[in-house]
């Protein structure tokens, strides 16, 4: 019980005394006490309670509050861990929204979206359907490399190489800047666009699988922190907080203990249901 609210503390103390961008996982697993679990399924990164990049879990851990103030979604690829629950979203929010929730991503991403998944079958175009006040949800395509506004934030998106078409981000408010890697393995064109940032503040950066298996993670377009080693050692800026995500559930405590292996100041896993704030 002390444990939890010391930590409470020190994520209230944080976005207290700089907090400009407040960054959270949002948890996919709960233990029986309805606690937020280390490990990490889906993957939905909040954003100041406006915005998420991608939607894995958006429909399972929001509060009631972020319900009513998440209306954009930037999807950086179409797979499942990625958009699991965007469907239910849509579907749980229908009849309440008085604007479209706004699912920002390329136009080939957008149409696997409606081919794959908002296709009648799937699930209902929700593209095509509105309650008594608005339509339920509307695309807005941006392309890679030039900067699009999504709520309060400006974003650019550039390839990344995963194995299918995905973007890495790039995102600031103005004062804080803050990039993602998405799911890739080895990759350039994202740090090209880091080095070319005047500061970034923190990176979310992918660690899927452990060093063991770094044949998987090249062919499934992931990477090991043995890799992570190589990629960060293409950035320029020294980054003062980088949280390694996307670690596969069934390697977190190997991939934890490579991570720390590694001696990366400020590289640390993100634990899923904590406020990130800078
Ligand atoms: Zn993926
Ligand atoms: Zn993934």
């Amino acid at each position: 019980m002390k444990a939890r609210v010391l930590e409470v503390c020190f994520a209230g103390e944080r976005s207290d005394k700089n907090g400009a961008v407040k960054i959270q996982l949002l948890p996919s697993t709960f233990d029986e006490a309805g606690r937020a679990t280390p490990e990490q399924r889906l993957s939905c990164y909040l954003i100041d309670d406006r915005v998420t990049i991608d939607a894995g879990s958006i429909a399972l851990a929001l509060t009631r509050t972020q319900h009513n103030t998440v209306r954009d979604v930037i999807i950086t690829h179409p797979h499942i861990d990625h958009i699991a629950t965007l469907p239910i979203f849509l579907d749980d929010m229908f009849t309440v929204l008085e604007e479209p929730v706004r699912v920002h991503a390329t136009a080939e991403v957008i149409e696997m979206l409606e081919r794959d998944v908002f296709n009648w079958t799937i699930y209902p175009r929700f593209s095509e359907l509105k309650n008594d006040k608005t339509r339920v949800m509307e695309y807005v395509p941006f392309r890679p490399g030039e900067e699009f506004t999504v709520a309060h934030l400006k974003v650019t998106a550039v390839p990344v190489n995963h194995i299918v078409p995905t973007v890495g981000l790039v995102l600031s408010d103005g004062k804080t800047t803050v990039a993602s890697s998405a799911d890739t393995t080895a990759t350039d064109e994202i740090w090209h666009l880091i080095n070319r940032q005047p500061s970034v503040d923190a990176l979310l950066i992918e660690a899927s699988f452990p060093n063991s298996m770094a044949q998987l993670a090249g062919v499934s377009g992931h990477l090991t922190p043995a890799m992570i080693r190589g990629e960060l050692s293409k950035i320029k800026h020294k980054i003062p907080d980088i949280l390694a995500m996307h670690l596969k559930p069934a390697y977190r405590q190997t991939l934890v203990k490579e991570l720390g292996e590694l001696g990366v100041p400020g590289l640390r896993a993100m634990e899923p249901g904590r406020d990130y704030s800078w």
